[in-house]
Parts: C-alpha cells; sequence; structure tokens
C-alpha cells in the first residue's frame, strides 16, 4: 500500500467485545513480541497463562484448542461446572505423588506456587468460559466442549476455536468465476479451491466474508459449510480423516453485494464530463478484505496460484493480475474474459477492476506496461507511463530479478481510498496518485513518481517475497518506502527526493518518541491490529532503519543482501531474521547483522546519545528517548548504534565520517584538543538524536553562526529538529532553542529552513487554538522565520526550493500578511478573469486558492471549480481551499457533505478535516463533528485504519489545556469497543499532555522572546 501521507484502505470491524484485564496486562508488559504463530485465539487468558508456566514455543501445528487444553489439563475441561473447583483441588493433591522422593523446603514452596497457579488457570477457566468473548454472549450449554467450540450460524458446533487458520491444509490452486451486477450492485461467483493436505484432519476451515453460500461440494459430493460470522470464517467438517499429502477439491457457489465501503469487490462512481453519473468495479484486498470477494485463506502465508474469469457486459472491460487469455461472448450482451494462470501469490495481491477505461501502453525488456484511466482523463496518463518504464527498468537491474509478468497494468481508480494498492501486475491508484496534467507542478509530479516507486518495488519486496503474517508489515513497507526514495535518487534526480526522506525520517523519530509508538514487529492478532500496522512505524521508520544500515553496510553490500535475500526466498513468506541473515552473509568481515537490528525492530523508541567532553575525552551515554508525559521512565533498553561523527578538522565529506558500533550504556572516545565541535550522526543517516550538552552546543552554535556551510544541510536541519525534540523532553531550554535559530538568518538550503518552519508552526498552531491572540499576532511580526517571508512569487527552479516556497507563502497568507494575500488575490483574479488560461504555478495553487476561498464570491467560484475541475491535483488544492474557510457554516458544510459523499467523494474526508483543523475557526467544530459522527466515520473508515488514525490525530493534537484532555479522554473512553482502545486514542491523549506541559515550560520564554 501506498506510504503515509495519504489515507489507506480500511479493513473490518470490531470481533471481540471486551477483553479480561489479565490480557491487558500481558499486552503492556514490555517483553519481546511472541511470534504472532504461536497465537491461537482459544480461551485467550489460557494461552497467556500457559506461557506464564513457560510453554510458549507451541509450534503451528499444535495451534489446536486441544492442545492447550492438554497442556492446561484437560481434565478440568470435561467435568460438569458444579463439579469444576472440587477437581481443580484434586489435580493439585495428585502433583506431589508423582515425585519420586521427599522434596525439599525450597522445592515444596515452588512446587505449591506452581500449583496455585494450575489451580489458578483451572478456575480462571471455569469463571471466563470462551463465549465472554464473542459477540453471541454466553449460552446455557450442557457440555464444556461446547463451550470452548464457538456455535456456527445454523447453531452446530463450528470446528474450530482460533482466530488465525490451522496449518493443516494448505491451498494450492484457485478457480474463481465472478459476474459483477453493476446495474444491481451485487455479484454472483464460483470458487474451487484445490489443496493439499500438510497433516491429517477431519476438517477444513477458511474465511469467506458477508457473503450469501447457495451451495457447495467437496470431492464433487454436496457438503454443508458451516459459518462463524464474528471471526469471518466457515468450515467443512468431513466424516473420513483427509490424507497428508492428498489434493482435495472444494466448490462454493455463492452471492454478494458489491461493497458499500472501499474494500473487498466494491462500487465505485464518478461523473464524467457530459456530467453523467459512470459505475466501475474495483477491489482492495489488502491487509483482509479478499474475503469479501470469495472464500478463501485470506492469510499472506497461503498463497496459491488463481485463474480469474469475469463475466461483464459490451460497455466495459475487465483487467486482472494476468494478461486475458480469451473472451467468450455468453448472448444477452455479455462476455466472459478468461485470464492465465497466475503465478503463486498471497490472497491480498489478488485484484480485478471492470470498468470503462481507456489506456497508453508501451513495451518496457518484455512487459507490456499500460496506464488505465477513466476516458475523459486519457491524455494525463503519458507522465505515469514514462515513469513506470525507468523504473522498471531500474528495478531489473538493481534486484537482478526481472519482474516476472508479462504485463503490467497501472489503474486510476475514481473513489479509491487507499493511496496506491501493489497488486501483483494490475496496480491501482487515487487519481491525483497517478495521473499529472499540463498544470500540474513538479511537486505533483515527485508525489506521483514515489507512489509509483513504492508500489513498483512491491513487485519484489512483498510480491515475490512476502512477510509471513502482519506483525512484520514493516518488512513490506519499510522496504518499499525505502526503495521509492532510493530508486527516484537514482533515477530522477532532478526531483530532490533527499529532503523528502529527510523530513520523512525526522516525522519517523517524532512519532517514535512517544510512550504509545510499538516496536516496527509487534504481535498482531485481531483485525482492528492487523489495519493499525499500516503507520508512520511499519512506512517510515521502517525506511529509516534500512537507509541507516545501509550506510552502516555500505551500498555494494546492502545491495548485494537484498539481492541474495530476494533470490533466495522467491516465491517465499519471511521474517525479519530472514532479511538479516542474508545481508549477514554478504558482509566482510561477517557481521551479525541481526544482532544489531533486533535492537531496532524488537523495542520501541530510538536512543538519545549525550556527548559530554572533557579535553581530549568525549564520554558518550545512551538511553531510550521518550516523551514521557507520565514520568515513568524505562533505561534499560539499549541499541546497536551504528554512531558516526565529523568535527571541525574535517567535514563536509564522506570520507571524514568516523564510525563505530555503541552497544552498551557508555563508552570514550578521543579527539584532538585542537578539535572545537563535534556532529554526531553524519547525514542524519542513523535513527537517533544528539544531546551535545551546553558547551557542545554552544560550539556547534558559534561555528554556524560563522559557517553555515561548516556542516551539509541534512546534519544543519538535524541540529534544529534534535534541539526541538530535546527541549520538548526539558533536557535543554527553549532559550537554547532560539540561540541556535538564530544562526537561520544565513541559512539558504530547504532542509533546514522547512524543519524549523515546522517546529515553529507546531507551536503557532497550538497557541492559535489557545486563542492565545496576543502571543499569536506578536508571533506573526516577530519570528526569525517569518521574517524571510519576502520570499518571491517567481518560478523557482528545484523542486525542494518551490516546496520552501510554497511552505512559507503559505504560512505567511495563513497569517494575514498583506504582502502576501494581496499577491495571491491578484493572482486568482487573473487565473478567474481569464477563464484559468492564465496560469498559477502548480506550487503556489492551494495558497493562492485558500486565501480566495475567504471571500464569499471566491468560494463559490471554488466550489463550482472543484466539482468540473478533470484535474485531480487542482481539484484537491481547490478542495483543501475550501476547507480553509473561515466561515462556519460553509466549515459545517464541507464537513457534512465529505461524509455523505454526496459532493465531496468521502476518501477526501480526512484531508477535509485536517485542512479545517488548521485554522482556528474550524478546529472546535471539527471535534465536535467526530464525537457526533463517531459511528458513521467508523462505518467508512474502520476501527484502527489509517485515515480513523489521520481523523483523531487531526482534530486532537492541537489541544494543550486541562479541560481539553478531559474532554478527549471522556470522549474516547466512553466508546468502549467502539474504538476506546485504538493506538492513536494513546496517541492523541498523550500528545495532549505533552502541550500541557510543554506550554507550563514555556510560555514564558516565549513571552520574552517575541
Ligand atoms: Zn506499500
Amino acid at each position: 500500500l501506498e506510504g503515509s501521507p495519504l489515507p489507506r484502505n480500511m479493513i473490518e470491524n470490531s470481533m471481540f467485545e471486551e477483553e479480561p484485564d489479565v490480557v491487558d496486562l500481558a499486552k503492556e508488559s514490555p517483553s519481546y513480541p511472541i511470534d504472532s504463530d504461536d497465537v491461537v485465539y482459544e480461551p485467550r487468558s489460557s494461552r497467556l497463562l500457559v506461557r506464564g508456566l513457560g510453554e510458549n514455543d507451541l509450534d503451528e501445528e499444535e495451534e489446536d484448542y486441544e492442545s492447550s487444553a492438554r497442556l492446561l489439563g484437560m481434565s478440568f475441561m470435561n467435568r460438569s461446572s458444579s463439579q469444576r473447583s472440587a477437581a481443580a483441588s484434586s489435580y493439585t493433591r495428585q502433583q506431589p505423588s508423582n515425585s519420586c522422593s521427599v522434596p525439599s523446603a525450597k522445592k515444596m514452596v515452588v512446587g505449591i506456587l506452581v500449583l496455585v497457579i494450575i489451580a489458578f488457570v483451572a478456575m480462571f477457566i471455569y469463571f471466563v468460559p470462551r463465549c465472554t468473548f464473542s459477540k453471541d454472549g454466553c449460552q446455557k450449554t450442557n457440555s464444556s466442549i461446547e463451550q470452548l467450540y464457538p456455535k456456527a450460524s445454523n447453531g452446530e458446533l463450528f470446528p474450530w476455536t482460533g482466530l488465525r487458520l490451522p496449518a493443516s491444509v494448505h491451498p494450492v490452486h484457485y478457480e474463481i468465476s465472478l459476474q459483477p451486477n453493476l446495474t444491481a450492485m451485487t455479484f454472483q461467483g464460483s470458487v474451487a479451491i484445490s489443496m493439499v493436505v500438510l497433516q491429517e484432519t477431519n476438517k477444513i476451515v477458511l474465511h469467506s466474508y458477508d457473503m450469501k453460500i447457495i451451495n457447495s461440494t467437496f470431492q464433487d459430493e454436496k457438503v454443508n459449510i458451516l459459518e462463524y460470522k464474528p471471526w469471518q470464517q466457515i468450515a467443512i467438517k468431513v466424516s473420513k480423516e483427509l490424507k497428508k499429502g492428498e489434493i482435495y477439491v472444494l466448490k462454493i457457489h455463492y452471492s454478494a453485494n458489491l461493497s458499500n465501503s472501499y474494500d473487498g469487490l466494491y462500487n465505485s462512481s464518478y461523473i464524467d464530463t457530459n456530467g453523467k453519473r459512470r459505475v466501475l468495479a474495483a477491489t482492495q484486498f489488502e491487509p483482509l478484505a479478499a474475503r469479501k470477494a470469495f472464500p478463501c485463506f485470506d492469510e499472506p502465508a497461503f498463497k496459491a496460484s488463481f485463474v480469474i474469469k469475469i463475466t461483464r457486459e459490451a460497455e466495459y472491460i475487465s483487467l486482472s493480475n494476468m494478461p486475458k487469455v480469451k473472451t467468450t461472448p455468453l448472448g444477452d450482451g455479455l462476455f466472459e474474459d478468461e485470464f492465465e494462470k497466475s503465478v503463486n501469490m498471497s490472497t491480498y495481491l489478488v485484484a480485478f477492476v471492470v470498468a470503462n477505461l481507456s489506456s497508453v501502453s508501451k513495451n518496457v525488456s518484455n512487459t507490456l506496461v499500460s496506464v488505465y484511466a477513466v476516458p475523459d482523463k486519457k491524455d494525463q496518463t503519458h507522465y505515469a507511463l514514462e515513469t513506470v518504464a525507468k523504473l522498471l527498468e531500474f528495478y531489473n537491474r538493481f534486484f537482478e530479478i526481472t519482474y516476472p509478468l508479462s504485463k503490467l497494468d497501472l489503474v486510476g481508480i475514481p473513489d479509491f481510498l487507499a493511496g496506491a494498492m501493489e497488486n501483483w501486475g494490475l496496480i491501482t491508484f487515487r487519481e491525483t496518485t497517478l495521473l499529472i496534467g499540463d498544470h500540474s507542478s513538479p511537486i505533483d509530479k515527485q508525489l506521483v513518481t514515489s507512489v509509483i516507486a513504492h508500489e513498483l518495488a512491491h513487485q519484489w519486496f512483498g510480491n515475490l517475497v512476502t512477510m509471513r503474517w502482519w506483525n512484520d508489515l514493516w518488512l513490506n513497507e519499510g522496504f518499499a518506502t525505502y526503495m521509492q526514495y532510493m530508486s527516484i535518487e537514482e533515477v530522477f534526480p532532478e526531483l530532490d527526493i533527499d529532503n523528502e526522506f529527510l523530513s520523512v525520517r525526522f516525522k519517523a523519530l517524532a512519532k517514535d518518541a512517544l510512550n504509545s509508538s510499538h516496536p516496527l514487529s509487534t504481535k498482531v492478532y485481531t483485525p482492528e491490529e492487523v489495519a493499525e500496522m499500516f503507520d508512520s512505524v511499519s512506512y517510515e521508520k521502517g525506511a529509516s532503519i534500512l537507509l541507516m544500515l545501509k550506510a552502516t553496510l555500505s551500498k555494494v553490500a546492502f545491495r548485494k543482501g537484498v539481492i541474495e535475500y530476494l533470490k533466495r526466498y522467491r516465491g517465499l513468506n519471511t521474517q525479519s531474521e530472514d532479511l538479516w541473515m542474508s545481508l549477514s552473509q554478504v558482509t566482510n568481515p561477517h557481521t551479525d547483522v541481526a544482532e544489531m537490528m533486533n535492537t531496532w525492530t524488537v523495542q520501541k523508541g530510538f536512543p538519545l546519545v549525550t556527548v559530554n567532553r572533557t579535553g581530549i575525552q568525549v564520554n558518550l551515554m545512551q538511553e531510550h528517548f521518550v516523551l514521557n508525559a507520565d514520568n515513568a521512565t524505562d533505561h534499560s533498553n539499549l541499541w546497536h548504534i551504528p554512531l558516526t561523527y565529523v568535527s571541525d578538522i574535517c567535514n563536509n565529506s564522506s570520507s571524514c565520517k568516523q564510525v563505530f558500533l555503541f552497544k552498551d550504556k557508555t563508552a570514550t572516545i578521543e579527539v584532538s584538543e585542537k578539535v572545537k565541535w563535534l556532529k554526531f550522526n553524519y547525514r542524519s543517516d542513523g535513527f537517533y538524536i544528539v544531546d551535545y550538552g551546553e558547551q557542545g552546543w554552544r560550539a556547534l552554535i558559534i561555528a554556524l553562526k560563522e559557517n553555515v556551510n561548516v556542516l551539509p544541510h541534512e546534519d544543519r536541519a538535524a541540529l534544529i529538529n534534535n534541539i526541538f525534540a530535546l527541549s520538548r523532553s526539558d533536557r535543554v531550554s527553549f532559550r537554547q532553542v532560539l540561540n541556535l535559530l538564530v544562526y537561520l538568518k544565513n541559512e539558504t538550503e530547504t532542509a533546514p529552513l522547512t524543519e524549523a518552519l515546522t517546529q515553529l508552526n507546531h507551536i503557532f498552531m497550538l497557541l492559535d487554538k489557545r486563542s492565545d491572540l496576543l502571543l499569536v499576532s506578536r508571533m506573526t511580526v516577530g519570528s526569525t522565520i517569518i521574517k524571510r517571508l519576502y520570499q518571491s512569487w517567481e518560478e523557482e527552479s528545484s523542486v525542494s526550493k518551490q516546496a520552501l516556497r510554497s511552505a512559507l507563502l503559505e504560512t505567511a497568507c495563513h497569517l494575514g500578511r498583506p504582502n502576501c494575500t494581496n499577491q495571491a488575490n491578484r493572482l486568482f483574479v487573473q487565473w478567474r478573469t481569464s477563464n484559468k488560461t492564465e496560469h498559477i504555478p502548480g506550487d503556489l495553487l492551494k495558497t493562492v486558492l485558500s486565501v480566495a476561498a475567504q471571500t464569499e464570491k471566491g468560494w463559490q467560484v471554488l466550489l463550482d471549480t472543484y466539482k468540473h475541475s478533470i484535474y485531480d491535483s487542482e481539484k484537491r488544492k481547490t478542495l483543501q481551499a475550501l476547507a480553509s474557510t473561515q466561515d462556519v457554516r460553509k466549515i459545517v458544510w464541507i464537513l457534512k457533505a465529505a461524509l455523505d459523499g454526496s459532493e465531496i467523494q468521502t476518501p477526501e474526508l480526512p484531508l477535509v478535516i485536517s485542512t479545517v483543523c488548521r485554522h482556528s475557526a474550524g478546529y472546535l467544530h471539527a471535534w465536535d463533528f467526530v464525537k457526533e459522527n463517531w459511528d458513521k466515520l467508523t462505518q467508512k473508515f474502520s476501527i484502527g485504519s489509517f485515515p480513523l488514525q489521520s481523523i483523531i490525530m487531526s482534530t486532537t493534537s492541537q489541544f494543550s489545556t486541562k479541560t481539553h484532555l478531559d474532554e478527549v479522554e471522556r470522549f474516547f473512553g466512553s466508546l468502549k469497543e467502539r474504538g476506546s482502545k485504538m493506538r492513536s486514542v494513546q496517541e492523541a491523549i498523550e500528545t495532549i499532555k505533552l502541550n500541557i506541559q510543554w506550554m507550563d515550560r514555556n510560555l514564558v520564554t516565549l513571552w520574552k522572546w517575541l
């Protein structure tokens, strides 16, 4: 899926009611995440207690409730409830009799303790039957077996008790035939699944969601399908054990509605240039929605081949992962398209589209590459075609594995929630992330190129080699994000992507500094937990630590290791360890990559390195850097930091870089007495921050004031970033931050200026939302950065300079500075009176339109533009302008229109909300809107999904008072299973607490400064 800045797909609803407290406690424990493969739901609490007894190494084959039950002493469960406590104690009495000799007093104590625990387990199982956790609730049952197995929808016992599927049967091949009806918005389907038995069993369990099963056969004999809806599973029971190594075939006929949300097989629509509403059907399966389109083993490790047939009307075409082999007329104006048998792949990568689309194509190293869009937008597809052609050639060369399919389609889908989705051979996009029109700016091109580079990298990282389970999602997303920046830097150097990557690393640091962050590899289990993995940590921190590793191993060794990994695991599923192993193999002298990288993937957060110099001795100390709102500290974590530094004796060239692996709590290095200053984390390649101590900071500030070029611009930006972070955790005073910022009057590079602007903007936003008007107005005229706002409106050459200009002018106009707003108004009038032929540079468009949107007339013009524009980047900027209005009635209207999807497409709601929240006029309205419409929001964007994460953070992260903190806590607390447990809720609360702390500490300094 496409990286963070864009809303991503959603997955399904809550599956569990409240969990028992014991589970929560276990979840919070800072232990290494256990391999999710040995997590099976069945009595969930008991599994945790089993783990407590040291039995956490169950392997997959044992993932049956029976095995856990055995471990716990099945005898308890087979008794009737009235006998249970007695049974428990009799069991405890029996234990000592098994010992051969008289135990020592110490052994006795331990023994008794163990027995007490076992008794507790028994009591626990007795008091908390598994039905407590299911939506059906507890029903009166006679036998304990019924309590362990859930009831299928027909009342029979469902033969499986885990959210993860049993591993005894593995699918080999699917034959899928689908007949979507775009008028009735329904579809009929049939699937024949060939599967191989890996372990004798008498049941087959797979996924299916919300479909009506018409009939089904197993080995061509009619078979009864059992369904357990809460877990989206179906199962068949067979009377004779299935034989190991044999192939069996299950066929299912079914019907369903096209999905109304943005996943599964869903209907999408748009208005064409003639004002006519057009419909299409498209798919979005990652992570858990293939099961909405066809019954399947919907976990990434169950790879299989697919043959797909789609019936369509004459006016549409159909596309799927593979090239079409034939079309058969079926009569009644219907045709059936059949596609080639696919390569082996995970279900989440299957895709198809039925729509009226036009395309452009090109042959690239024996692959037919095409870009599809709705007919009105066909002429906007050329940029994407040229771009994907170059990147495909690059990746073919870089990975030394040729893209394995004979075709590759990129399709712009109207009304698409994710940024893009890497389906094998059929990559789907939002129109904004694929189409480039005449008026698109270089920044728009940077976005489109980034998304294409990301999705294309997935064809290797993700599609060819796939993470075994969603706990290692970062292997997919971190890598694709890293490759996206790396490939663009190589292939499109003019796009200045390195500045973008730097700011992405800063963003990842900010997220990961919160206590509510999580380790890259995190145990995930429920659909909500899987959805939450699609966040800044998996994408941006993942990419950041890969960059750090590359910088440590060298470009050449890193690439060799990556090629080794892809070749070795081609077609298979992997875990983080497998990647580290491949990378270790290519290092010379041999480095244990896993040992180093595990410190970055299995513990959350990152280190702060504190530098303390006396003469030639430089003492270093590392600790977990966490912005702590609750004063809970944990100093025990250590990282293997590939520490780098330069000094004033030698700087500004990579050869000056000194490197050593910092593994312990403290270390000492020696430098020449002549050295005036040291700068650690050269070019900010490492995922850590540094505090230089008062003396060290002073030396750096003096050096920068004399000559900004003593350090590369990445290092200057990093100093700004780090000092703000340190001030937020109260390690340096805000006064010191301001001392550093003084050097900015000589700064000309984008990265440091952008970083300073971002940090100051953040403070400004908080003050603005507190309605601290006096301070806001002083900040408006006072700040060092904002004084630079004479920046020109003329064309800028480089993309990063354009981005900077765009950010500066946006801030200036947002603050209402007359020289900015007057010029913006002039440009707008020219644009409007010339009927939009008078060009506004694309990077200024949003700023100009946002100024124009503040008048009634301007707003109406823009609304009209929004409705009729066929250029999506223009359309999006127009929408942001509309949402920046200060008129409360318009704010209310626009929020509502985006929620109901009538005049503004619902996938844009997160963008509308975040734009509204930039301004004090709309901020509280947006928060009220979220509270009032919570249930509607969670129908559109499911719990845990990225759009919902974004909405929560936009509407709460600028509060900085106790009153608002209480309100936010109260609201989310009241949601219970409707979302109160989301990580983004914890993040929101933590952020507000930190804002309050910051204000308490620094308001006075700010008053003095401004
Ligand atoms: Zn992705």
